[in-house]
């Protein structure tokens, strides 16, 4: 039987490694994953990472032509070097890509932020396709971002550019992971809905949230809000779009910098109702330049969960010219 080409997707996230199978049409045809949390060494976690590429790449009737990853941090794409990752200790300047060519002799590696790689993803098969001026936003704990500009992925001289989610919309905003202060990322992750909601609550806005969590602060999720808010909670729905405005007062600024044609909202944070997207559609609309804004789509991304291990996927496809 005439063997189908694939290629291995790798999302290293801080709290799961999932390693997916894809064909060149963006499918996936198998998948798996496990805690990156469980190993007790860097090596350890290699050995695994590998051992699951080993077992996808060893299936039958198929033909692999690279493996790609998507890491949460800086990478120096060219080189495949991890220069740090957030939240997942041990990884500091670590030559990602050769450690793996040198398992897998034979086949070609990339590794990429997990951004810019989600980003390629929906340009290849997702929501974006088509277009060649893409920002790309990635909420989840925190915000990502990736930017195609004139049909290429901009990565910036040392391959850092994209990161919407530290630029600063506050002056006397609070201090962000990256040591900075007022980032987006301060103003529209998971956490910052989650203490939105705790803080109004403390103020003893009613709300039926808390009852939806059990009675507790700590069980409080973005999925959650978006439950309630769905439910007609004035509390939650004010959240979202409060969420939604300091992310389009980012994004409107962005857009009079960069004219793109479409912006795509993914991660687990943009899995909500209308209100987020209309609050963040809303600012834009007023607060970009007229001409940078005229023809802009935003829209939901296509893959969420997927998002790692098919943008992956994509960044190979793309390095290879398939
Ligand atoms: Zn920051």
């Amino acid at each position: 039987m005439l063997k189908r080409n694939f290629i291995i997707g790798v999302d290293f996230g801080a709290t799961y490694v999932k390693v997916g199978k894809i064909d060149l049409k963006g499918v996936i045809s198998k998948k798996n994953f496990f805690p990156t949390t469980d190993f007790k060494s860097r090596e350890a976690l290699i050995d695994r990472i590998s051992s699951e590429i080993s077992c996808a790449i060893n299936e039958e009737n198929s033909r692999i032509l690279g493996i790609g990853i998507g890491v949460p941090g800086q990478v120096d794409y060219k080189r495949g070097i991890i220069h740090n990752l957030v939240n997942v200790n041990g990884w500091k300047n670590i030559p990602f890509r050769h450690i793996l060519r040198k398992r897998f002799r034979g086949l070609e590696v990339f590794v990429d932020n997990d951004a810019n790689v989600a980003c390629l993803g929906e340009r290849q098969w997702g929501s974006a396709k088509g277009y060649d001026n893409i920002i790309c936003v990635t909420l989840g704990s925190g915000v990502g971002g990736g930017l195609i500009i004139n049909g290429q992925l901009y990565r910036g001289k040392d391959y850092s550019a994209g990161e919407i989610g530290h630029i600063c919309i506050d002056k006397k905003g609070k201090t962000c992971n990256c040591g900075s202060f007022g980032c987006l990322e301060t103003f529209a992750g998971a956490n910052y809905l989650k203490e939105m909601v705790i803080d109004k609550l403390k103020k003893k806005e009613k709300s039926i949230i808390l009852k939806l969590a059990g009675g507790e602060y700590s069980n409080i999720t973005a999925k959650l809000i978006d439950e309630a808010a769905k439910k007609g909670d004035v509390l939650s729905i004010d959240v979202w779009e409060e969420t939604g405005r300091n992310i389009g007062l980012c994004l409107a600024g962005v857009v009079n910098l960069l004219n793109p044609e479409i912006i795509v909202i993914g991660g687990g944070v943009s899995k909500t109702g209308r209100i987020l997207f209309d609050s963040i559609r809303q600012t834009v609309d007023d607060m970009a330049l007229d001409i940078a804004k005229k023809r802009l789509r935003i829209v939901r991304a296509r893959f969420v969960e997927d998002a790692g291990i098919v943008g992956a996927a994509a960044l190979v496809k793309e390095e290879l010219g398939l």
